[in-house]
């Protein structure tokens, strides 16, 4: 989707300074409380959703969709991410380390069988 440009490396870390900054810029901060964001949150869920609604099964890495239909899908996708790092900011979590931990902790509960 990229071309031939340079992937820049990013971490939640710097999207959530981005985000921070973005809001305060504005002065959206005051809006930001966690359930304002769980909910815009649910509502870009619908979003992404609404892309696969009646498309049936779709193959892994969808060969056969549009480019413009992968370009959307990866803005809601990145919709997505974005408010779930600003809830979990806003909640005082942080969501590298705690979804670290529960990589652990599923590879506990999900051990490999050999
Ligand atoms: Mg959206």
């Amino acid at each position: 989707m990229s071309g031939d440009s340079v992937k820049e490396s990013v971490s939640l870390e710097v999207l959530r300074q981005k985000m921070k900054d973005f809001a305060q810029e504005r002065g959206w901060e005051p809006h930001h409380t966690p359930r304002n964001l769980l909910l815009a949150l649910v509502g870009e869920m619908g979003e992404l959703s609404e892309i696969f609604q009646w498309k049936g099964e779709v193959e892994r890495g969808l060969p056969n969709w549009k480019e413009e239909e992968k370009v959307h899908l990866g803005e809601e996708l990145s919709d997505v991410l974005l408010y779930l790092i600003q809830l979990s900011d806003s909640c005082g979590i942080d969501l590298s380390q705690v979804a670290l931990r529960k990589l652990h902790l599923n590879a506990l509960k999900y051990p490999v069988n050999k």
